[in-house]
């Protein structure tokens, strides 16, 4: 039961081998000893890029040229003063493409987007680089973010490396597969709904979704800006640390980022492990939130329990009981807010523009016709139903009451114990074309991730051994605001 079983492989093999099995805390340390070199690790990595994502579909973009440049920049830095270097110094990350990088192709994996080279990096990506990370390339998704398996990306989907027949998950399944396959020792994924925990459970990797105003949101393609937030995929929660570290802190070109010091995440993970009180949400475990989880993901979230109970945790009995209108709940406010953000793409600005427009009207229509694909354009029409007068009442304000009276459910759980456990997502990965017929089907991928979002709170998944099936299984951890040490520690009680 390791979320780190792959720290510590022996180098077998070539020098790349020994390359890829690393983690990123382990590169980074052989990176500040000199045991390896920043351009060494880069090349190996666009190796691996070059032989794999033709098939696995994880980049929408490399930048090799760019990587490195930015590989020998950190060489550079490592020889001056490895510990001055930054804490990422020569490490290489994947960038989900929602997330704009200055003059690097970013598309949201929408055609609407199809030729934009930002301006600007976003806040995230500018402590990436002052951290000296190098940027490998940009990560498929669901366009703008909008689905749960990476198939509405407008350009490809990406496959799980599991299994080639299934969906990594999404929307940051890029980046999920992309550390899942060794085409990136970390990555940047963003989490409206789920996005970063259900692909991290479907790949067998770790993803964290950081309380909301934790990580800046300055330069992430906005999808539902009360909801969405940016966080790591990574190898193992020593790295969702590491990168935590970077990424956490206050920004001041986001209005809604906390003023609060981060924390020193990777210190705190070496540093407490005391067992702690968990609760199990009755509703989530049951058959009453659409008849329950499949039996594989029941019996591996179990079994993590009693093994979390063997290290010392009390594992308590929990209720959520408005859980149940979660989903509803998120399937408007989400929609509602996409539609607003959305607005902007109007073929004036940047990004698509149809050709020979009549007049102003015909330009927006087509070019909003011809660069959305449907998902988009659902949300954007439900969106625009829900907060329309007549039925904002009915709809979008219920919502948001119900985003007050789930919040008022962890308050009550989170003064019983001090963190909630239970699944992911109600199923392993499903086959590709499984649910795209139905939406749906799609939207109930997210049942069990949602609330986090829409209450703000932080939530990590955590890969488990797998099941009879073979695939990956994944407990989802949840921590009242800003306790994301409170996650990664008792985390590591599972490794
Ligand atoms: N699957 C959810 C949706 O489609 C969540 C997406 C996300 O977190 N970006 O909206």
């Amino acid at each position: 039961m390791s979320q780190e079983r792959d720290s510590g492989k022996p180098a077998s093999g070539d020098a790349s081998d020994g390359i890829l099995s690393w983690t990123a805390v382990q590169l980074r340390d052989r990176l500040r000893s000199g045991q390896t070199g920043a351009e060494e690790v880069c090349e190996a990595y666009l190796e691996q890029i070059r032989r794999h994502n033709q098939d696995l579909g994880c980049f929408l973009t490399v930048d090799e040229e760019g990587a490195r440049e930015q590989a020998r920049q950190a060489a550079k830095r490592l020889s001056r003063d490895p510990h001055e270097a930054g804490a990422l110094a020569g490490v290489p990350v994947a960038v989900k493409d929602n997330i704009v990088t200055k003059g690097l192709r970013t598309t949201a994996a929408s055609k609407i987007l199809d030729n934009f080279i930002p301006p600007y990096d976003a806040s995230v990506v500018t402590r990436l680089r002052r951290a000296g990370a190098v940027i490998l390339g940009k990560t498929n998704l669901d366009e703008f973010a909008m689905g749960s398996s990476t198939e509405n990306s407008a350009y490809f989907p990406t496959r799980n490396p599991h299994d080639r027949e299934r969906v990594p998950g999404g929307s940051s399944g890029g980046s999920a597969a992309a550390v899942a396959a060794r085409l990136a020792p970390a990555a940047l994924g963003s989490d409206t709904g789920g996005s970063i925990r259900q692909p991290a459970a479907f790949c067998g990797v770790s993803g964290l979704k950081p309380t909301y105003g934790r990580v800046s949101r300055y330069g992430l393609i906005a999808f539902g800006s009360s909801l969405d937030q940016i966080g790591p995929i990574t190898r193992d929660v020593r790295d969702a640390a590491l990168l935590m570290d970077v990424l956490a802190g206050h920004d001041p070109q986001d209005a809604t980022s906390s003023r609060r010091p981060a924390p020193d995440f990777s210190g705190l993970l070496e540093r407490d492990r005391k067992p702690l009180r968990i609760g199990v949400p009755r509703q989530w475990m049951g058959d009453g939130l659409q008849g329950g989880p499949d039996p594989e993901v029941k019996r591996a979230v179990q079994q993590a329990l009693e093994h979390l109970e063997s290290q010392g945790c009390r594992i308590e009995d929990v209720s959520l009981p408005h859980s149940e209108y979660a989903i509803a709940a998120y399937y408007i406010v989400a929609p509602a807010e996409a539609s607003s953000n959305l607005m902007r793409y109007d073929g004036v600005r940047y990004g698509l523009r149809a050709d020979n427009p009549r007049d102003l009207q015909d330009m927006y229509r087509r070019t909003r016709t011809q660069g959305f694909g449907d998902e988009v354009k659902r949300r954007i029409m439900l969106g625009t139903f829900v907060l329309s007068a007549g039925y904002i009442e009915a709809f979008y304000s219920k919502a948001a009451r119900t985003r007050r009276v789930l919040l008022e459910d962890y308050r009550k759980a989170f003064a019983q114990v001090d963190l909630i456990a239970g699944p992911v997502a109600p199923t392993p990965a499903f086959k590709l074309g499984e649910k795209t017929a139905d939406p749906w089907q799609m939207y109930l991928s997210d049942i069990y991730t949602v609330t986090a979002n829409l209450t703000g709170i932080p939530a990590l998944s955590v890969p488990l051994p797998p099941g009879p099936s073979g695939l990956p299984l994944a407990l989802q951890l949840q921590a009242p605001h800003f306790q994301e040490p409170l996650l990664l520690q008792s985390a590591r009680l599972l490794g």
